[in-house]
């Protein structure tokens, strides 16, 4: 099972990439606003000694508070609010009795849906006193996104996205996570194009004007090879290394990316 899309999925139950107009348009912006705030408070609270849970708490009343619902719940049969990965978890870990330690790296992946549009963003935080390596790591997917991001332009094409991520997270030694995901996101938490953080320039879908997309690099520490937990839902590296996961949820616009998911 997946939250993210899977790169042998079909992306689309929708028929093709969808252009929005300027009021979906809106509808995004204002769902991307509440998935920025949702994750602002996240990362104000995280802290080591409170369990996953207490964070899908918070974000699931604040969610509710302003009037939006939660994209990932029930989705798929997905059980909570948010998804919390810690250390070699790379996505999907179900919020629980899991106690945040100090050194963790903890991911923290949100959906909020308004008017019936979906938008997604995840951050890594550190928590506490984490190795030089850690640290070096959540920085680096944090830059890889924000290449990403650049590359989301009217003319160019997906796989401009996928390299610029790729490139920069090889040039550092990074594992770049292959069978999860970037998506088209709109009316459906999963709409075409994928979005792979590994690719070619040049290739893949042409990218327009009125395209909304979620870029979501994950970077290991060691090898890119993934496995599933027994709990069907949590990924998790094969090696063992440490992951980190960042994602913003990107319109295109004429003069270049809007990012949905940024705090205004
Ligand atoms: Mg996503
Ligand atoms: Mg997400």
């Amino acid at each position: 099972m997946n939250l993210s899309l899977t790169l042998n999925d079909t992306p689309s139950l929708s028929g093709g990439i969808t252009i929005k107009s300027p009021q979906e348009l809106d509808s995004m912006r204002q769902a991307g606003q509440v998935v920025a705030e949702t994750i602002a408070m996240l990362v104000r609270s995280v802290e080591r000694g409170m369990r996953t849970k207490d964070l899908d708490v918070i974000a699931s009343q604040h969610i509710a508070r302003l009037g939006a619902k939660p994209s990932f719940k029930g989705y798929r049969g997905f059980p909570a609010t948010i998804c919390t990965s810690i250390n070699e978890q790379i996505v999907h870990g179900i919020p629980g009795n899991r106690v945040i330690q100090d050194g963790d790296i903890v991911s923290m992946d949100v959906g909020a849906i308004v008017d019936g549009y979906h938008a997604d963003s995840a951050v890594t935080v550190s928590v506490g006193n984490v190795t030089p390596a850690a640290q070096r790591l959540v920085t680096a997917t944090r830059t890889s996104l924000e290449k990403g991001i650049r590359q989301a332009r009217a003319g160019n094409r997906v796989g401009d996205i996928s390299q610029a991520v790729q490139e920069y997270a090889e040039s550092l030694g990074y594992g770049v996570v292959r069978e999860y995901v970037g998506h088209g996101i709109g009316r459906a938490l999963h709409e075409e194009p994928s979005v792979p953080n590994f690719g070619e320039p040049g290739k893949g879908h042409l990218l327009r004007t009125g395209m909304v997309i979620a870029i979501e690099p994950m970077l290991n520490i060691g090898g890119w090879g993934t496995r599933s937990l027994t709990d069907k839902w949590t990924v998790v590296t094969a090696d063992g290394s440490l992951s980190a996961h960042f994602e913003h949820t990107v319109a295109i616009q004429e003069d270049g990316p809007e990012v949905l998911t940024a705090v205004q």
